[in-house]
């Protein structure tokens, strides 16, 4: 894209407000693309979006566009449904994951502030993550929250600690039950230290060598709704790391408000789901690295197999999730091995492209369907007056794949703008 472009959409004292025309702007809340649209906006807020010019007194004056771009596509920011923003994904040796999260505390933090000025700048705006026990993500949740703290800075959504059982999965990235006296003061202790919701942890992970969970789910179904209960006491929503049938059964019995994973669901519990209004983050990325980076891992013969078929059984549940109308949302596990922060969702959204879910509403989903459920409605994540203007506009297509998207765009935040081109890509 011609750099020219970048100085338009910039807001500026000289030229406090701007108004662009695009080829077609996704409008995510309707589920669908505007043609030819206008887009006006200043650094607080959209002014204006429609297919029409807007009316002369928005602009005070003002009577033509300050671009016009025929072949572009603007769509809001996208916003990360789950993450580690605590990790560095891109690493793959275990002995380095290992050695890097042996750091202090404030180096944790320093690292993962640096992510979020890159993410914003790849149009990664926000992002709900999945925990870590050293409160990095409550400090920049609170960091990020206030409105013109920090320019061009991802906003974070975290949990603090995820809650798991003592002894069990989890405890590099949460905390025990057991540290608080029951389940209700430990999700008041939480929302206490400023988490935006509640993860749990009620099974552990997949064995990659033996194609399955092998251990037993870690809470009842009773102790899940007890979570349930005390975090919608909080107005907190409850997210689920469930892997495995009997534990992702567990979870959905238990009413939890989102399953992040749920490899090996069955199709009567995506109907349950569906039933129960409980989202869906399939995080095909995590599962999808190891297999990428098989040589790396270690995985041979067998584990490969289990592996391709983990995939091909998550990718026919994706199906069935879409037909019975279960909502399904994007969120790729950034930070875990393998996936890196930023392009970690690109290739989820890819990934589930691959899977056959509809580009255009991949697109919704990792844009206005997160922010609906995960972010807790926010002013951005869709193009609406009265948003904060935060959008991508990219000159290539993605309604054709959202492999575009990966490609170079242009990210207007708050009235800066910048080009992903320009953004070094180094521990993400
Ligand atoms: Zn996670």
């Amino acid at each position: 894209m011609n750099p020219n472009i970048l100085a338009h959409l910039r807001v500026t004292p000289a030229n406090p407000t701007r108004w662009i025309v695009v080829g077609q702007l996704l409008d995510a809340k309707n589920r669908r693309m505007l043609k030819n649209a206008h887009l006006i906006f200043d650094q607080d807020h959209i002014l204006h979006v429609g297919s029409a010019a807007p009316e002369a007194a928005i602009l005070s004056g003002q009577r033509t566009p300050d671009l016009t771009l025929l072949e572009a596509t603007a769509m809001p920011g996208l916003i990360e449904g789950h993450s580690h923003i605590f990790l560095e994904g891109s690493e793959l040796a275990a002995e380095k994951r290992a050695d890097y999260q042996k750091q202090d505390p404030q180096t944790l933090y320093q690292n993962a502030e640096t992510r979020l000025r890159t993410l914003a700048r790849l149009g990664i705006i926000a992002m709900r993550d999945g925990g870590d026990k050293d409160q990095v993500g409550l400090r920049l949740s609170k960091l990020t929250a206030a409105k013109d703290c920090l320019p061009f800075t991802a906003k974070v959504f975290s949990p603090g600690a995820g809650i798991h059982r003592q002894g069990r999965y989890g405890g590099f990235f949460g905390k025990p039950l057991e540290d608080h006296a029951n389940i209700e003061s430990c999700v008041q202790a939480r929302v206490a230290a400023g988490a935006d919701h509640i993860k749990i942890v009620p099974t552990g992970i997949i064995n990659f060598a033996k194609g399955l969970v092998v251990a037993k789910p870690q809470f009842s179904i009773e102790e899940i709704q007890q979570f349930k209960q005390a975090a919608h006491a909080q107005q907190k929503h409850l997210m689920a790391h469930a892997s495995g049938d009997i534990g992702v059964g567990y979870a959905i019995e238990g009413g939890v408000d989102t399953v992040e994973h749920g490899f090996f669901i069955t199709d009567d519990q995506l109907a349950g789901m569906r039933d129960k209004e409980i989202a869906w983050v399939p995080t095909f990325t995590p599962v999808q690295e190891q297999l990428d980076h098989a040589d790396l891992m270690g995985w041979t013969g067998e584990t490969l197999d289990h592996l391709s078929r983990i995939l091909e059984n998550h990718a026919c549940s994706l199906q069935k999730a879409m037909a019975l109308g279960v909502n399904v949302l994007v969120g790729s596990d950034a930070g875990s091995c393998g996936v890196a922060h930023g392009t970690g969702l690109f290739y989820e959204m890819e990934l589930l492209e691959k899977a056959g879910m509809p580009t255009l509403n991949i697109l919704c989903q990792a844009t206005h369907g997160n922010n609906n459920v995960l972010t807790g409605k926010q002013p951005y994540g869709s193009l609406e007056k009265g948003f904060r203007p935060r959008f991508i506009v990219t000159g290539n297509n993605p309604l054709e794949t959202v492999k575009n998207l990966s490609r170079e765009r242009l990210v207007v935040f708050d009235g800066a703008a910048e080009s992903s081109a320009t953004v070094s890509l180094e521990n993400l």
